[in-house]
């Protein structure tokens, strides 16, 4: 397996589901720039400066780049050092993110060690599956709507309050699909085509034969 596979797709297109699956799986670890965001929003000890650049985050449009860096490379690093692999989800929403991810990389020697998979969905099917999801507010297990969750009222792994994240109402969902819906991925996902490491799955299927073309992708890595 690669050292660092990164997940790409628009928001809801399951690419955190995906990465806990890699994580259980391959023992890699996982970072999610949402979930290290949404950690330094609790964290009372954190740089207000930092803090302030979350108030883009609540609008739905992407934080500084240079927080991202630091946040994210700082995990790499640590799992770099423990020398286990690394799943990235969602860490990347920009070219120039891209460009700084791949520098970085290849300053730490990996950079043959890397891979891209798209989860490839629309902007419609990710609108209905942010409307629709709720999350768990203690282990962070996504709940997607099915006859099967409908009529959950705690997590069904840990008995976690679910909940839905504050950034998915209709208001919010609208403004994150226009800033990283999948016009606004594709300079990205050109980009690592051209570095021929990207692989693509369809992710508008059943959560099943997502899960079986994933595992194909993955034994091949
Ligand atoms: P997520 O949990 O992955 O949906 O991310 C939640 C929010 O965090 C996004 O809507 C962005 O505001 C912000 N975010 C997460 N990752 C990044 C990133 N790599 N660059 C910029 N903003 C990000």
């Amino acid at each position: 397996m690669k050292k660092v596979i990164i997940l790409m797709g628009v928001p809801g297109s399951g690419k955190g589901t995906q990465a806990k699956k890699i994580v259980e799986k391959y023992n890699y670890g996982h970072i999610s720039t949402g979930d290290l965001l949404r950690a330094l929003e609790k964290n009372p000890n954190a740089d207000p400066k930092d803090k302030e650049k979350l108030e883009d985050m609540k609008a739905g449009k992407l934080v500084a780049d240079d927080l991202i860096y630091k946040l994210a490379f700082a995990e790499i690093e640590e799992y770099l050092i423990k020398d286990q692999g690394v799943v990235l989800d969602g860490a990347i929403r920009n070219l120039d993110q891209a460009k700084k991810y791949q520098d970085f990389f290849v300053t730490k020697n990996i950079e043959d060690d890397v891979a891209v998979v798209e989860m490839k969905l629309s902007d419609e099917s990710s609108f209905k599956r942010l409307a629709t999801r709720r999350v768990c507010g203690s282990c962070g297990l996504i709940l997607p709507y099915t006859k099967e969750t409908e009529n959950l009222i705690v997590c069904p792994k840990c008995d976690g309050e679910l909940i839905i994240r504050k950034d998915d109402n209709p208001e919010i969902i609208q403004k994150r699909i226009e800033e990283q819906g999948n016009i606004k991925i594709k300079p990205i996902l050109d980009y690592y085509k051209e570095l021929g490491i990207l692989k693509v799955i369809n992710a508008e299927r059943s959560i099943d034969e997502v899960d079986e073309e994933f595992e194909n992708v993955m034994s091949n890595y």
